[in-house]
């Protein structure tokens, strides 16, 4: 049978094709029909083409269910999807597109200029538009294509699509994901978060993410869930919408957004069955302040691109509670193992790098062979560059990154935890620590710290309460309170930029 994942989502779609697959913040409607023959044309289009076999599809376009569809055309004419974050400019273009030689970049009409020059001097045969108001070149050549179209026979291994890292703790890696890769995890996440006919999604997320990409969509498509698509996040168009809606995913800095909102009640989410958040740590505070709020509980899950979703809090209360601080359980298919420098496992409850394997986990980095061996253990399990522990019941914390990790004095620092204190005090909304050389202990740490709106804080104080309940070895050696931490597209704080800048206070 073909492994294609198109195959599954396509379907999983309802009995009654004329029903409402999509519908949008700009009031369009796309039937599960519209879907299928949308994508039945672009993957004729694609397959006009002449493409080599493992041909990447680059795409750097606005959010659209236009994008939605050329991402499922992709995997219908059995290409490469390669989704590029918006934010993207020139430069970074360019060393994306050098580094995958797609055969064809699709962007929005206002980059044509410059994007198309990229992409030629590259090599690309083809290059289209696509903007988010239903324009551009793309759905115009599309248009001339036939509405039927035979999935393309795909093996399970065969790749589905590439996607580059966040970026987070230094150059972005394209992460190779295979149909099983993506099919598995998909499937697993189905049923451990318990997906109900009749279950709406609100996406109100990017889509060059696996958080958007991935588990919102294949999640809905899987279970033939009607989505109300977002073009951007809107607080109070979410808040307007969740009595429409039954799951909402986002990351932590969208739920803090959603808690400013005063529409925000027990009312507003009354039909809701689950909120899940992920791609970022939620602080503890957040997720207390929406259980208060709306007396749902945030299910917090962890993963990357490399591997899709590891870890989640249960949904099913025969599953367990969801508990606040931590990532959950291995998700069933997945093994999860902590283990120390030597690559030993750790005993339980103690801290170490995690390792994972399983059906999800990717095929490796693309064009990086020694880095993707580098992060492979001889028993196949991928090394996260996370770091955390288990506790007694199974449930995984993440503490940090191994690259964030602080040794002072030969002593190891974990910053979640200096955070976690700091984060404590009356007057902090958040706060980041990271490690800079200090000719003395190798490395210290520094605290950098916003306050909560109103509320003046002294670095002098926070230290000293610090100091108070804290070892000597683990205190951050100074102290900022900014306005604002530096974060990427996906919400998450890029300590390698705060690093950068403090890295000469003790040299
Ligand atoms: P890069 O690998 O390029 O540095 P990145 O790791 O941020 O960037 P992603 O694959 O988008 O790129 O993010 C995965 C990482 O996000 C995980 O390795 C983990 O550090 C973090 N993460 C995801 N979910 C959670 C969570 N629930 N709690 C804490 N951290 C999380
Ligand atoms: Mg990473």
């Amino acid at each position: 049978s073909n492994a294609n994942l198109f195959a599954a989502l396509r379907a999983a779609f309802p009995q009654d094709i004329d029903s409402v697959a999509v519908e949008t913040d700009l009031g369009l409607r796309y039937t599960w029909r519209d879907i299928d023959r949308a994508t039945a044309m672009m993957a004729n289009l694609l397959g006009s083409l002449g493409l080599p076999a493992g041909a990447r599809i680059a795409v750097q376009v606005e959010k659209s269910v236009e994008a939605m569809v050329l991402y499922l055309a992709t995997l219908r004419a059995g290409y490469v999807f390669l989704p590029l974050n918006t934010a993207y400019q020139s430069s970074e273009i360019a060393y994306f597109i050098g580094n995958a030689e797609p055969s064809v970049v699709v962007c929005t009409g206002k980059n044509f200029g410059w994007v198309s020059k990229i992409a030629f001097t590259a090599g690309t045969s083809h290059v289209f538009t696509l903007n988010d108001d239903v324009t551009g070149s793309l759905l115009e050549r599309a248009a001339h294509h036939s509405d039927q179209h035979a999935v393309a026979e795909r093996g399970p291994d065969d790749l589905a699509a590439i996607l580059y890292t966040s970026g987070t703790t230094g150059r972005s890696k394209g992460a190779m994901l295979s149909h099983r890769n993506l099919l598995s995890n998909a499937q697993t996440l189905k049923g451990y978060w318990d997906w109900q006919p009749g279950d709406v999604l609100i996406h109100a997320l990017p889509i060059f993410h696996v958080h958007g990409l991935f588990v919102a969509i294949h999640g809905a498509l899987l279970n033939g869930s009607k989505m109300i698509w977002l073009g951007r996040f809107d607080p109070k168009l979410v808040v307007q919408k969740l009595p429409e809606a039954t799951v909402f995913m986002g990351v932590p800095t969208l739920y803090v957004r959603l808690l400013q909102e005063a529409g925000l009640t027990r009312e507003a989410a009354r039909h809701m069955r689950l909120f899940v958040a992920g791609s970022a740590p939620l602080l503890i505070e957040t997720f207390r302040a929406w259980q208060e709020r709306t007396g749902h509980t945030i299910l917090e899950r962890y993963g990357m691109s490399e591997t899709a979703m590891l870890t989640s809090n249960p949904c099913r209360a025969e599953d367990g509670e969801r508990r606040g601080g931590t990532v959950g359980f291995a998700l069933p298919g997945v093994e999860l193992r902590v283990v120390d420098d030597a690559g030993q496992p750790v005993a339980q409850g103690e801290i170490g790098g995690i390792q994972v394997r399983g059906p999800n986990v990717f095929h490796g980095y693309w064009r990086m062979p020694e880095k993707t061996a580098e992060e492979f253990t001889a028993d196949g399990f991928f090394k996260t560059g996370d770091v955390g522990r288990i506790d007694g019941d199974g449930y995984v914390t993440i503490v940090g990154r191994s690259k964030d990790l602080i040794i002072s004095g030969g002593y190891n620092v974990y910053p979640a935890e200096i955070e976690g204190r700091i984060n404590e005090l009356p007057g902090v909304a958040e706060s980041a620590v990271v490690g800079v050389p200090h000719p003395d202990f190798g490395e210290v740490g520094v605290a950098v710290v916003i306050a909560r709106a109103g509320a003046r804080l002294l670095p002098e104080d926070i230290l000293a309460a610090l100091k108070a309940d804290m070892a000597n070895f683990k205190l951050p050696k100074r102290c900022f309170v900014v306005d604002e931490l530096p974060r990427n597209a996906m919400g998450k704080v890029q300590k390698n930029l705060l690093r950068e800048k403090y890295k000469a206070l003790f040299a």
